[in-house]
C-alpha cells in the first residue's frame, strides 16, 4: 500500500515523531495521536470544543472493542441527548446506508480501476473510505470530529478495511501538495462557515489532473431540510432559519449552512479550477443512493438527472448538488 506522509497543518513543513505525537518545531506545535487517531486540528468543530470532542472519542473508544458499528451508533446517540430520538434513527439509517452511498458517488468519479490513493475530507463514519478501499490502492479519510473517526474505526474494522483515519480541518490538511488521485469531499461544505479556504485546500492535495468531487444537500431543495427535517427551511433568509426551525419543531438549528449551485461554482473557481476543462466543472444534481428509502422515487429522480432539460431544473430545486472538478 503507497504510504502518503504527514506534514504539519500549518507550515507544510516535515514532522518529526516521538512515539506519542507528530511535532512541527518551526511551528512549535505538537499533534497527538490519541486512540490511534493522529489530531492535526488547527481549529475545533463548531459544536463542541477539542478538549470535550476527545474526551467523548475515549468514552467511545472505550465501547468499541464489544459492539458493532451498529452498536457504536446507538451507544453514540445514547450519550448525546440533545439529539432527539427520531432524528437519531434517522441519522442512524443513513449512517448504516453510507458505504452504499459512498459508493454512488465514486461512480460519479468515472474512476472504476484502483490507481494511486483517494482522500477523504469530511469522511464522518467512513462509509466512502469503505466503498474507496475496493477501487482504489490506498485510501485516507479525514474529519475534524474526532468522537465520529473512533466510531468510524469500529466500521473499518468490521469491513476488514485498513486505512488511516486522520482528525484535521479541511481548512488545514496535513498533506503534501500534489499526492491524491482523487479527492472527495460529500456533506461537507454545508459544515463549514467559509468553504472558500477548504476547496483550497483539496486542490492542493490533489494530484496534476485528479478528480475533485464536492456534493452537498441544495439550499433551495422542495424536500425537508436533511438536518432538521423541516420543509422550507433554505428558501429563508439566514438569520430567520434557525428561529423557524425552533418555531415549527422546538428543535435548534446550529452550524449548518445549505448552500447554492452558484455558491459551489463559485468556490470551485476561486479554488482556481479551470471552468474550460474537459469537464467543464458545471454543477449537476447528484444521484440519491440512500437503500430502502423511497427507492422508486429515487431511481426516477436519478434518470431524469440525467436528462439535460431537467437536469437544469433540478440543481434549482432538487435535493443535492454534485460538482466534479479536475485539477
Ligand atoms: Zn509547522
Amino acid at each position: 500500500m503507497e504510504v502518503i506522509a504527514f506534514v504539519c497543518p500549518l507550515c507544510k513543513g516535515p514532522l518529526t515523531f516521538d512515539s506519542e505525537a507528530y511535532c512541527c518545531d518551526p511551528c512549535g506545535r505538537r499533534y497527538p495521536v490519541v486512540c490511534g487517531i493522529p489530531d492535526f486540528r488547527i481549529l475545533p468543530d463548531r459544536f463542541i470544543s477539542i478538549e470535550d470532542d476527545r474526551r467523548k472519542g475515549l468514552r467511545l473508544f472505550e465501547e468499541s472493542t464489544r459492539r458493532s458499528f451498529a452498536g457504536m451508533l446507538d451507544f453514540y446517540y445514547s450519550i448525546t441527548p440533545d439529539v432527539p430520538p427520531a432524528l437519531a434513527r434517522k441519522f442512524s439509517v443513513h449512517a448504516l446506508a453510507e458505504v452504499e452511498i459512498g459508493d454512488a458517488s465514486l461512480c460519479q468519479l468515472g474512476a472504476s480501476q484502483p490507481s494511486g490513493s483517494l482522500l477523504d475530507v469530511g469522511c464522518s463514519t467512513g462509509g466512502l473510505v469503505v466503498a474507496a478501499s475496493r477501487r482504489f490502492a490506498a485510501v485516507i479519510g479525514v474529519d475534524v470530529a474526532f468522537r465520529w473517526l473512533v466510531v468510524g474505526a469500529v466500521r473499518l474494522r468490521e469491513a476488514g478495511v485498513k486505512a488511516p483515519l486522520v482528525c484535521a480541518n479541511a481548512e488545514f490538511l496535513p498533506f503534501a501538495a500534489d499526492q491524491f488521485a482523487a479527492v472527495t469531499a460529500t456533506d461537507l461544505v454545508e459544515h463549514l462557515a467559509d468553504p472558500a479556504p477548504a476547496f483550497a485546500e483539496c486542490r492542493r492535495v490533489a494530484a496534476p489532473g485528479a478528480a475533485v468531487y464536492f456534493s452537498t444537500n441544495n439550499r433551495y431543495s422542495l424536500t425537508p431540510e436533511p438536518h432538521a427535517n423541516v420543509w422550507g427551511v433554505g428558501w429563508l433568509p439566514r438569520p430567520w432559519q434557525a428561529s423557524y426551525v425552533r418555531l415549527v419543531s422546538r428543535r435548534h438549528y446550529r452550524n449548518v449552512n445549505l448552500r447554492s449551485a452558484a455558491e459551489l461554482e463559485a468556490w470551485t473557481r476561486a479554488a482556481g479550477f479551470d471552468p474550460g476543462c474537459a469537464d467543464k466543472a458545471r454543477v449537476r444534481p447528484a444521484p440519491l443512493a440512500v437503500p430502502g428509502r423511497w427507492e422508486r422515487v429515487q431511481s426516477v429522480y436519478n434518470h431524469l438527472s440525467r436528462l439535460p432539460g431537467w437536469s437544469r431544473l433540478l440543481v434549482w430545486f432538487g435535493p443535492r448538488l454534485e460538482i466534479l472538478c479536475r485539477k
